[in-house]
Order: structure tokens, then sequence, then C-alpha cells
């Protein structure tokens, strides 16, 4: 094919380098899921099998690329992020989105029946992917706080993220747009009320308005849902030394949570001693946490996450 007279399109490809030095911030999003929930009936506000699923492509993805440091999820959504001296595929923009979110997807489908057995996949679920470079330690924390305390437009106070780094636990930990999810179904399944009106009486309320609808109407304490629903899924490449405990807190999932699910701790285990180099002294292996990663104890305990 080499100087053929058609060779001069190639011409017409143009290098899209990634600019070298930087955080590489890589966001996938489900697409249409609103759809892909209700075709396959997903509990609401939070279907847990879905977001188990979710943890697991994440997890893969981690497992194939190892410059992907520490990854943040909650609904249809996984965040990324590469060390800034990566060199994967020459820092090619597109090469990298579209590689990335087909590997997610795939393994997404590939391991759909194990969580949901008795729900068929009805059409090829599709993800959207972007990466977006920060130049430095600050933009990269705030990204982050960004997510877990996701605005979503829906909180005035919550669209600054030093709010929330310096804001009290219940304000924190308040996920605002799991908060609103819970308080909408509650509405809906539970106080009858239509779509539309649940959206309605919500418009405007403050996080701590809704902690009292849900509390005083319904019984929930907010507070009492399961982390995994309150702070989304963290997956982080720790660093342990070759004779440490290889899971070394108590956060981590429990094992025994439910034995069919695959992100147990004999599964981590599994997947380390794969993964293990002969000659590395030390291993690293992708640890599940549902865990705050606004303010600074999660960060300062892990120096290598931003280096
Ligand atoms: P887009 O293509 O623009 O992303 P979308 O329909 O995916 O559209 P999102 O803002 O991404 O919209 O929201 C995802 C939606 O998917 C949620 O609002 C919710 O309805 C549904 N969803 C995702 N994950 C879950 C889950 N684990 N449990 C229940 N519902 C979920
Ligand atoms: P890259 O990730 O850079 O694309 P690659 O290994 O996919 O690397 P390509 O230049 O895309 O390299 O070539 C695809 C290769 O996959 C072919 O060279 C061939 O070895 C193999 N291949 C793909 N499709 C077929 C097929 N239908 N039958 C046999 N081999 C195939
Ligand atoms: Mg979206
Ligand atoms: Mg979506
Ligand atoms: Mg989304
Ligand atoms: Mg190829």
């Amino acid at each position: 094919m080499a100087g053929s007279r058609f060779e001069y399109v190639k011409g017409f490809e143009l290098p899209d380098p990634l600019l070298p030095g930087t955080f590489l911030l890589y966001r996938l999003d489900g697409h249409s899921f609103h759809r892909l929930s209700d075709v396959h009936s997903f509990q609401k506000p939070n279907d847990e099998r879905a977001l188990k699923l979710m943890d697991h492509a994440a997890r893969d993805l981690m497992d194939e690329y190892t410059d992907i440091v520490v990854a943040f999820g909650e609904s249809d959504e996984f965040s990324f992020l590469l060390r800034k001296s990566t060199t994967l595929y020459n820092r090619r923009h597109a090469k990298i989105v579209t590689t990335l979110t087909s590997y997610f997807t795939a393994s997404y489908v590939l391991h759909w029946p194990e969580y949901f057995p008795d729900t068929p996949l009805r059409y090829p679920p599709s993800f959207d992917g972007r990466i977006v470079l920060y130049p430095s330690e600050k933009e990269v924390r705030d990204y982050f706080a960004w997510r877990q305390a996701d605005s979503e437009h829906r909180s005035p106070s919550a669209s600054n993220p030093y709010a929330y780094r310096h804001a009290p636990d219940s304000l924190v930990a308040a996920h605002i747009n799991n908060l609103y999810n819970t308080v909408f179904w509650a509405l809906v399944q539970q106080g009858e009320q239509s779509t539309k009106d649940a959206h309605e009486a919500l418009r405007g309320t403050v996080s701590s308005q809704k902690h009292e609808i849900l509390f005083n109407r319904f019984g929930i304490n907010y507070n009492l849902l399961p982390e995994r629903f309150r702070k989304g899924s963290v997956l982080v490449r720790e660093e342990v030394k070759e004779d440490s405990d290889p899971l070394p807190s108590s956060d981590v999932e429990s094992s025994t949570e439910n034995p069919n699910f695959p992100d147990s701790e004999a599964k981590v285990i599994q997947r380390t001693k794969e993964k293990k180099s002969k000659k590395a002294r030390t291993r690293t292996h992708v640890v599940l946490y549902h865990c705050d990663i606004i303010r600074d104890p999660f960060w300062n305990e892990r120096p290598w996450l931003l280096c």
C-alpha cells in the first residue's frame, strides 16, 4: 500500500496529542441510562446490582490500564485519574478516550449476567467519554470534590467545592444528587405523588429541608443509608509492601456481603496474585472504598496519587 496514489489521504488525519505533564481526568457516563434503567427495571433510586456492575467494569479498566491511580463512580458515571507522567498511547487523545470507553463498555456487557441473572440485556448499552486536562493537584482535588458533592445545579451551596471541604460533616456527606433522588423516590413510592409533583415539591429546597422531609414524613434517616449510596465508589491503586497484610483497612468492603458478587476480598487477592511481577517488591492492587474524598485525609494518606 505504501506509495500508492491514494496515500495522500493520510495527510488529512491530524495529530491530537494531550499536553505533556498534565493530569488526565477521564470521565465516562452511561448514554441514556434513564431509559436503560427503565427498560431493565432498576430499583429506584439506587439499584445496587447496577452500581456493583459499574464498579466491576471500573476495576477491570484499572487492572488493564495501570496508569489509572484512582477512580470515583456514582450512578452511571465513573471518573478516572491518569498520572500526569503517563505516556499511554503517546497521549493520543482520541486513541485513549475511545479505547478506554470501549473497554469499560465491553466489561459492563460481559459481566451483566452476573449482576442481573434474571434480566437479559435487551439492547447494547453505550457510554460517552471525555478527557479534561488539569494542570495541578488543586484542580484534581476540586474535580473529585465536585463529583462527590455532585452539585447538579440543584443546590446553590454545592457549586463551590471549597464550601464542602470546610463544611460540617452533615453537609459534606450530603451527596446532593443522591439526597435529591432519595427524597424524590420516597415522595413517589411512599408518598404516592406523581413524578411531576415530586419534582415540584423539591424545587428550591436545601439539604436540611430534604433531610427533614425524609425523616418527618417517611421515617428515613438519610445518614443511615448504605455508604455506597451516599458517598459513591472510590477505587484506589494502593501500594502494599510484599510482607504486609494485603488489605490494610477495615473500610474495605466486606467479602461476606454477598458471595455472588465478585468484588470480594478473595477476588481482590486473586487478581493481585495474577498481576504480581516476580521481581517487584512493592505490589499494587485496586481497593474499593465508599469514603469521603473531598477533605484532606484521603489524599494525605496516599501521596502517590497526585505525584
Ligand atoms: P445522558 O445520556 O445525557 O447521560 P442519562 O439518561 O444517562 O442521559 P444521567 O444524568 O447520566 O442521564 O443520569 C443517569 C440516570 O440513570 C439516572 O438519573 C437514573 O435514572 C438512572 N440510573 C443510573 N444508575 C442507576 C442505578 N444504579 N439505580 C437506579 N437508577 C440508575
Ligand atoms: P492497534 O491497537 O495499533 O490497532 P492491532 O494489533 O489491532 O494494533 P492493526 O493494524 O489494527 O493492529 O491490525 C489488526 C490485526 O488484527 C491484523 O494485523 C490481524 O493480525 C488481526 N486481525 C484482525 N481482524 C482479523 C481477521 N478477520 N482475521 C484474521 N486476523 C485479523
Ligand atoms: Mg450526562
Ligand atoms: Mg448518563
Ligand atoms: Mg450520569
Ligand atoms: Mg487495531
